[in-house]
């Protein structure tokens, strides 16, 4: 099978380099010098437009957002120009329920399917091929998708409609993003009040308000004083908007998603656009003076 690969960022270009492993390979990327080095890297074909990567049997999308998607579609270089009848497109990235269907609506008028398939596991799940891919299709279009999508994902799970996909991995995010903010705040007043971070999360760890930021992210990354630059502030601010979205339009009140985006939104504007998503643990550091190590 000919797979068409758009978007190598910090995600996307791991998961490419597993397609690029099984098969037939096309990619594209909007700045051109990372396509060309990830082609000589893995013997993938980079091309100059998206209307070239369409060319293939499935192709798949992994930008920051579904607006990155929908920008791709027209023009005489566009997708919609080079897709096939009975192609298949795979958006992996993190987008907008709404957003997902209206590109769906578009690609059906020109009888190309749709899987809307954001994945998590982060960008080391994205190199070990462990990601979990969570799939909004129709039925017969998710088993179409399966094996493209086992190239990259560990656990790969349909879990409705077109959309469903993308509102699954938001309300995901929102958990994420409300756990970074919440174990920050607490570990800093613990380090106040003398409790060392290292012994906090052990006891922590081994009791009900673990989580995967207290159990992983924050000793690995935070601990170690280590910070690697794995999944943009932006992009998780994205998908909490996404999430307060959702809520809002299947009218649930959700005063926590809110309080987290505003709180995350505050921190973007704080730590610019390239911030890391646990760099806002760093400004609640910087506001109470302590630094969290161990
Ligand atoms: P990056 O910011 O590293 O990369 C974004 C990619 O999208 C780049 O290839 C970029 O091209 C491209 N892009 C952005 N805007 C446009 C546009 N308007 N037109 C064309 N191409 C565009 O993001 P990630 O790889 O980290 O994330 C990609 C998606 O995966 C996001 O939706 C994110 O939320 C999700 N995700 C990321 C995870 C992570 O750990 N990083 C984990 C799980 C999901 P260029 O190179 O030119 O900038």
């Amino acid at each position: 099978m000919h797979v068409g690969f758009l978007g190598l960022g910090a995600i996307g270009a791991p998961m490419a380099a597993h397609l690029a492993r099984r098969g037939r390979l096309t990619v594209w990327n909007r700045t051109t010098s990372r396509a060309s080095q990830f082609a000589a890297r893995t013997g993938a074909t980079a091309v100059a437009a998206p209307l070239e990567a369409a060319e293939a049997d499935v192709v798949v999308t992994c930008l920051g957002t579904s607006s990155d998607v929908a920008s791709l579609l027209d023009g005489p270089d566009g997708l919609l120009a080079g897709l096939r009848a009975g192609a298949l497109l795979i958006d992996c990235t993190s987008g907008d329920p709404a957003a997902s269907r209206r590109i769906a609506a578009r690609l059906a008028q020109r009888r190309v399917a749709f899987a809307d398939a954001p994945v998590s596991g982060g960008t080391n799940g994205a190199e070990a091929g462990t990601l979990t891919v969570m799939v909004g299709a129709e039925p017969a279009v998710f088993e179409r998708a399966r094996p493209v999508l086992e190239a990259f994902g560990r656990r790969i799970e349909h879990v409705g409609p077109i959309g469903a996909g993308d509102a699954l991995k938001a309300v995901n995010n929102a958990f994420l993003a409300l756990n970074i903010l919440a174990v920050g705040e607490g570990l800093v007043a613990l380090a106040k009040a003398g409790v060392a971070p290292r012994t906090a999360l052990d006891v922590i760890n081994a009791s009900s308000g673990r989580s995967f930021v207290s159990e992983v992210l924050v000793p690995e990354r935070v601990l170690t004083r280590t910070w690697p630059r794995a999944f943009r502030l932006a992009l998780l601010d994205k998908d909490v908007a996404i999430a307060v979205g959702l809520l809002a339009e299947t009218g649930v009140a959700g005063p926590v998603f809110e309080l987290t985006r505003s709180v995350l939104g505050q921190a973007r504007v704080a730590l610019g656009e390239a911030a890391d998503y646990l760099d806002p643990i760093r400004l609640t550091e910087q506001q109470a003076g302590v630094e969290l190590r161990g």
